[in-house]
């Protein structure tokens, strides 16, 4: 193995400790407890096992949690109207709505809800926007990319002038993760299911960042000696070695991969556990601005 392993079980761990080192310091100098609520509306597994992660997390660094749970046939209306109550609750800090919602309701419109000062999933219209556009400071970014840059910044990655690509251009991780390299002065090119012959420009790139959902796509050919890779994907892939019949494979063939890049993330590993991090990160710097 060529590539230095970014470890971001270590890096979040570390990032935790400081959050419930800052959250403790500000509960005995003012009484403040950051607050963090979670809105489930249905019974989609998946969405109920990443809020009680969620929250189980803000037990562990000090943050309180409100969970509210809402049935799968809920009307808009309600979500609208919870999300309105939260934004008035001085002790709640952070909403966030769990996507997805269920089908019958608009998620654009209860997002745009969200006051932008407690919208620390970063996925507010405006902040996205602001993310978007020169020379505007959103007042959160969303948690995945954002992690995405941590990892890269601890690893040493250089930035300004750098090649960077990334796939995948969804709302959640591709475009926010574009729009944060681009801000950091790298030179940008954002792929996507209609790229031709990406493997000659994923060749291209210092920094290469995979968010598509397609179980190892990124060969070892398809890199650039020495690059940085950050693998964001989360997939199942079957193994009947496993209890579980499946085991979790990134984007990247890691094998492949680790014998050419400089540095690389696993899976699992390694920008996942920093999605929770930066999502509690946020949340801490949101109560420490309503104190202002
Ligand atoms: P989406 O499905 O929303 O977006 C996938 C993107 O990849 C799209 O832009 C799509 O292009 C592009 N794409 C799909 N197939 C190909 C292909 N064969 N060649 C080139 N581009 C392709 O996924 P997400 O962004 O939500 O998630 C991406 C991955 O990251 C998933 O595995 C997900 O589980 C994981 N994830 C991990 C998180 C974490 O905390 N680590 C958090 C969020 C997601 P087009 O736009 O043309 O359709």
């Amino acid at each position: 193995m060529t590539a230095a392993l970014i470890d971001g079980t270590a890096v979040a761990a570390r990032l935790r400790s400081e959050i419930a080192a800052e959250a403790e310091k500000m509960k005995s100098e003012t009484g403040r407890v950051p607050g963090l609520a979670a809105v489930l509306v249905g019974d989609n597994p998946a969405s109920q096992t990443y809020v009680r992660s969620k929250r189980k997390a803000c037990a562990e660094v000090g943050i309180d949690s409100f969970g509210y749970e809402l049935p799968k046939t809920a009307a808009q209306e309600e979500v609208d109207n919870l999300v309105a109550e939260l934004n008035a609750d001085p002790n709640v800090h952070g909403i966030l709505v769990q996507l997805p919602l269920p089908d019958h309701l608009n998620s654009e419109q209860a997002l745009s809800k969200i006051g932008i000062d407690k919208d620390v999933d970063g996925f507010h219209p405006i902040n996205i926007g602001r993310l978007s556009m020169k020379g505007r400071e959103p007042l959160f970014v969303p948690c995945t990319p954002a992690g995405c840059i941590y990892l890269l910044e601890q690893a040493g990655a250089q930035f300004k002038g750098a090649r960077a690509v990334v796939l995948g251009r969804s709302n959640i991780v591709g475009l926010p993760v574009a729009m944060l390299l681009l801000h950091r002065d790298c030179t940008l090119t954002i792929c996507h299911s209609r790229t031709k012959d990406l493997p000659a420009v994923c060749r291209e790139a210092d920094i290469l960042i995979a968010a598509v959902g397609r179980p190892q796509m990124v060969k070892g050919d398809w890199v650039k000696p020495g690059a940085f890779v950050i693998d964001v994907g989360i997939n199942r892939v079957d193994d009947a070695t496993k209890k579980s019949g499946y085991r979790l494979v990134g984007d990247v063939d890691f094998d492949e991969v680790k014998e050419v890049a400089g540095a690389l993330t696993p899976v699992p590993g390694g920008v996942g556990p920093m999605t929770i991090a930066m999502l509690l990160r946020n949340t801490l710097r949101s109560a420490t601005a309503h104190s202002a």
